[in-house]
């Protein structure tokens, strides 16, 4: 039998995520990857817009995270959490406890992004259980969100476009309110949170809390909206006894234009989820936060015992990682990188919104949207070869193209990047027209 090339064996035997193997869509092999660029198998060199799915914040192949991983491999990659401990683990969580607000006192160091949720979802829970209130197990939260793609953290993304309508028999059923409008605090009129002020003041007495993206909704829908939203839900929480749970897991390490997204709203919640950047895109690794009212919370069965600790639990090398990443985010002039790209992506990004095509163009921090009238999956045969023509790395998905590149990126490679988005969308406009 002849040997498959690789491109093949994949087509033939590999999932990707959210992908068929019945039809398995054309893919590019990448080789290495440097700064923002990505090299792929045929030679071309193409710039990353997507930074890994907001991940690879310092760009790929950094000298210090490289120097990080190779020093603690030599120490040790793993070992178990239960019964032990290690000074990867301890100086993450010093860092962590020390960037964020004072109020966060305790660190779950879990092995994903959903699985923080899952951890989140279960702290708030186990803090009613232990008050002898085991009914308060609902979650009210946005449509729109996306808070991963476990089970739990599913039962809490959008329930019509969160890509899980076929699992709704098996979920737990939470709260949803509409999604967040009021784009600008200047705008805010009550009638924005009257809905979810209704479902908190019915249903309170179920909910164990409300769980949501701050700022921006990402994967669910690439939305933005004002802080004073999440305030007068903090007023809620207040009244009404709910604990707060903030998923930072895109927004975190200053995605937004601040370190965390609370940071602009003026309120901190209670639980704080954080992912995707906190290695620099180096590895898998994310963190739950709770403070001290969650934990004595929880302690209050008398025993405090967190049900939740996977194998990889604070996995070293990925600590490690994660601690010289967030030193060498805070050591760099992030704010300022990340303002120049925010004023960039505005000025670039914007006059788009004149095409007939565009619905609205969006930029916060360092992230840039351009939302399209239609969906963009008929045009999945020829719009991912089309745009690493262009020289980039954009993956559009339903109606949105949208980057949140590495916040080294140069002001040149992110022109370019800006200009492709208008290829792209001339392009689909021309063959729009056509057909
Ligand atoms: C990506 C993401 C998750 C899930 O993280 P994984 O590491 O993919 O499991 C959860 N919440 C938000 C807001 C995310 O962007």
């Amino acid at each position: 039998m002849d040997k498959l090339s690789n491109l093949e064996f994949d087509a033939a035997h590999i999932w990707h995520p959210y992908t068929s193997v019945a039809h398995p869509p054309v893919l590019h092999e990448v080789v290495s990857a440097s700064g923002v660029k990505l090299r792929l198998c045929d030679g071309r060199e193409i710039i990353d817009g997507m930074s890994s799915w907001w991940s690879t914040i310092h760009g790929y192949n950094h000298p210090r995270l490289n120097a990080a991983a190779h020093e603690q491999i030599d120490y040790m990659s793993h070992v178990m959490f239960g019964g032990l401990t290690h000074d990867p683990a301890i100086s993450l969580s010093r860092k962590l406890i020390d960037i964020t607000d004072e109020s966060f006192q305790y660190v779950f160091l879990a092995d994903s992004g959903s699985i923080s949720v899952e951890v989140a979802l279960k702290m708030a829970v186990q803090y009613w259980f232990a008050q002898g209130r085991a009914e308060k197990n609902r979650f009210l939260t946005f449509r729109s969100g996306y808070h991963g793609d476990t089970f739990g953290a599913m039962s809490v993304c959008d329930p019509v476009n969160g890509m899980h309508t076929m699992f709704e028999s098996i979920l737990p059923q939470h709260i949803f309110a509409p999604a967040p409008d009021c784009q600008h605090d200047k705008d805010w009129q009550d009638t924005y949170i009257a809905e979810f002020r209704e479902l908190v003041e019915q249903r309170h007495f179920e909910m164990a809390g409300v769980i949501v993206e701050p700022l921006v909704q990402g994967a669910g829908g690439m939305r933005m909206y004002c802080a004073e939203y999440l305030r007068q839900i903090k007023q809620l929480c207040d009244q009404y006894d709910l604990l707060l749970i903030f998923d930072e897991i895109a927004t975190g390490f200053g995605r937004t234009g601040s370190l965390f997204a609370y940071e602009q709203t003026g309120i901190v919640p209670d639980i704080l989820c954080l992912g995707k950047a906190l290695t620099g895109g180096y590895m898998t690794l994310a963190a739950t936060l709770c403070n001290q009212k969650v934990s004595d919370g929880i302690a209050a069965d008398g025993q405090g015992v967190l049900m939740h600790g996977p194998t990889f639990m604070a996995n070293p090398l990925a600590c490690r990682i994660a601690a010289e990443s967030i030193d060498l985010l805070l050591e760099s002039d992030w704010k300022q990188s990340v303002a120049a790209i925010e004023k960039q992506l505005q000025m670039e990004l914007q006059p788009y919104s004149a095409s007939l095509i565009v619905k609205q163009v969006r930029v916060k921090g360092a992230i840039g949207v351009v939302e399209l009238n239609h969906p963009l999956d008929d045009m999945m045969e020829w719009l991912p070869e089309f745009i690493v023509e262009q020289g980039v790395w954009i993956r559009p998905f339903r109606t949105m193209i949208y980057i949140m590149p590495p916040y080294i990126i140069s002001s040149n490679d992110l022109h370019q990047l800006c200009e492709a988005i208008g290829k792209i969308v001339a392009e689909i406009e021309s063959r729009s027209e056509k057909s």
